[in-house]
């Protein structure tokens, strides 16, 4: 996978058809440790269009004999990858802590997903895919099959750097299609290791294949390249919105999930404790890098003040520190640019008016003054138009916003160009049900954190946070797998 320098940092290499390779440009970019500015993680290929050219053509021949193997055939390589993975949790979750951030055990908790994610995709080999379809011919049969897209670019970031490159290439693969992977820059190192489980595991030359360098390159190259057959993405809207069209304009298949704004109500008979540490951990775990994370808490005016106390005294006491630290409860944003952005928010929020109740500066104390920390932040007094109440920061900022009626709660929380995860803390069914009808995010979760959904349930997004399909469980069928309507008389 790697070639060793004298200094032993790691050189990934680009896996293309079955072989890892450097790229023709012979440019090579660094990885850093955003806990320790001094700790190289590793360096990735900087590559051109015509490697990924060659990974095309190689996805491209390869997927025709792939997709003719028996989907049982398939699922073995991906149980096979998922036991390799399992050998190597310690090492793939060290990586990750080291190159984008979260904490250890946040990173070994993903890494878990995606060996889970690999086996519920193995096990969808041997599942029907078609329906048998009456005919009003007595004499002819009639039923839907699905056959595989061809090669599918998928284009991944940084947050989840393995459950999402697998969320995305284990289905792309069990229904019978090559991949390309392009993962974040900021993730390179960690998504190689992802895709030498599957080398070691025995999928055959081409059938995955890994391509690092530029978004701008190798992901916009994808979108455009006349050989690929569907672009699945997660990253920012203004990037997905590039690429959406770039493949509308090919006439190709897409998926998009991108941005939230997502809201927590807590409603005047909620169980605060509940809802103090669900807001906690959705909102401020791995940073707030996620983008099912709460950033907007719509609290009832009778129990304002009391979760308000609880909430800024817990998220005093959070340990900020390098995610390979035992006691960290925090790591660092991943980049100088996320850390910029999130202490830019902070001015922005205190500007237009708001009240910053604790957090909001950087963290230098002792070894964080190597890394890029931030205390996390929880702003009062937050009112609908300010910037921290509707753009995404994607960073450890709370915006507290605090209502007369759970309808007004509910109008606030649909305020938002996004719509993808959203939370009610309520012990009462009809503010639960009415929130379960009326919230328009892709997932509405009911006295549960925003962030988070099981492997095997529809994932994804309204409005602006996504192209409107779903991932994961069964419903990723319907984006990596055309339908053909079959008539036999
Ligand atoms: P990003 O900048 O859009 O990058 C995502 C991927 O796109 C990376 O592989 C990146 O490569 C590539 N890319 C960058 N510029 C490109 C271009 N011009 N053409 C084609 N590809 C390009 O997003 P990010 O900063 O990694 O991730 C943060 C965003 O992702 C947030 O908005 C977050 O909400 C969203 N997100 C959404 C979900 C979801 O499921 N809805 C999950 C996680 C994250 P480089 O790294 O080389 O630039």
């Amino acid at each position: 996978m790697t070639t060793n320098t004298e200094t032993a940092v790691q050189t990934v290499l680009n896996f293309i058809n079955g072989q890892w390779v450097e790229s023709e440009t012979g440019k090579t970019a660094e990885s850093r440790n955003p806990a320790d500015r001094d700790d190289i993680v590793g360096r990735f290929q900087l590559s051109s269009k015509e490697d990924l050219d060659r990974a095309v053509e190689a996805a491209s021949e390869a997927q025709k004999a792939w997709k003719k193997l028996a989907g049982s055939a398939r699922g073995d390589i991906l149980y096979k990858a998922a036991a390799i993975m399992e050998e190597r949790i310690d090492d793939i979750a060290r990586t990750m802590t080291r190159e984008m951030g979260k904490t250890f055990p946040e990173a070994k908790g993903e890494t878990a997903r995606g060996i889970a994610i690999l086996r519920y995709y193995a096990g969808e080999g041997m599942r029907p895919v078609g329906d048998v379809i009456p005919s009003s011919d007595a004499d002819a049969l009639m039923f839907t099959t699905r056959t595989p897209l061809g090669v599918v670019g998928v284009i991944t970031p940084w947050n989840f750097p393995v459950a999402i490159p697998i969320w995305k290439t284990a289905p792309a693969l069990i229904y019978g299609n090559a991949v390309i992977l392009k993962p974040a820059s900021e993730a390179a190192v960690t998504a190689a290791k992802v895709v030498d489980c599957l080398h070691e595991a025995g999928i055959p030359a081409g059938v995955i294949n890994l391509v690092t360098g530029s978004g701008s390159v190798i992901g916009q190259g994808l979108a455009e390249h006349p050989k690929v057959n569907g672009i699945t993405f997660t990253g920012s809207n203004a990037v997905g919105k590039q690429l959406g069209q770039a493949a509308l304009d090919r006439g190709i298949k897409y998926q998009l999930e991108m941005g939230g704004k997502n809201p927590v109500i807590v409603a005047e008979d909620a169980d605060l404790d509940l809802a103090v540490d669900a807001t906690i951990s959705g909102g401020l775990k791995s940073t707030g890098q996620k983008c099912t994370a709460t950033s907007r808490v719509i609290v009832h005016e009778d129990v304002y003040e009391a979760f308000r106390e609880k909430l800024v005294e817990k998220v005093k006491a959070l340990k900020v520190g390098d995610g390979l630290e035992s006691d960290s409860w925090m790591g660092p944003s991943v980049s100088e640019g996320q850390l910029n952005t999130v202490l830019s928010y902070v001015e922005k929020g205190k500007e237009e008016g708001a009240k910053l109740l604790c957090g909001g500066n950087r963290s230098v104390e002792g070894s964080n003054a190597k890394g890029y920390f931030v205390e996390p932040a929880v702003f009062d007094e937050v009112t609908p138009d300010m910037a921290i109440a509707r753009e995404e920061i994607f960073g450890p900022v709370l915006a507290l916003m605090k209502v007369s009626s759970f309808e007004e709660a509910l109008e606030l929380a649909n305020d938002s160009e996004y719509g993808l995860s959203a939370s009610v803390f309520t012990t009462n069914i009809s503010k639960a049900l009415s929130f379960i009808n009326d919230m328009d995010a892709g997932l509405v979760r009911i006295n549960a954190e925003s962030a988070g959904v099981e492997l095997q349930a529809p994932f994804g997004g309204m409005k602006q946070s996504s192209s409107h399909s779903r991932e994961q469980g069964r419903a990723a069928i319907e984006f990596f797998t055309s339908i053909k309507t079959v008539f036999v008389k």
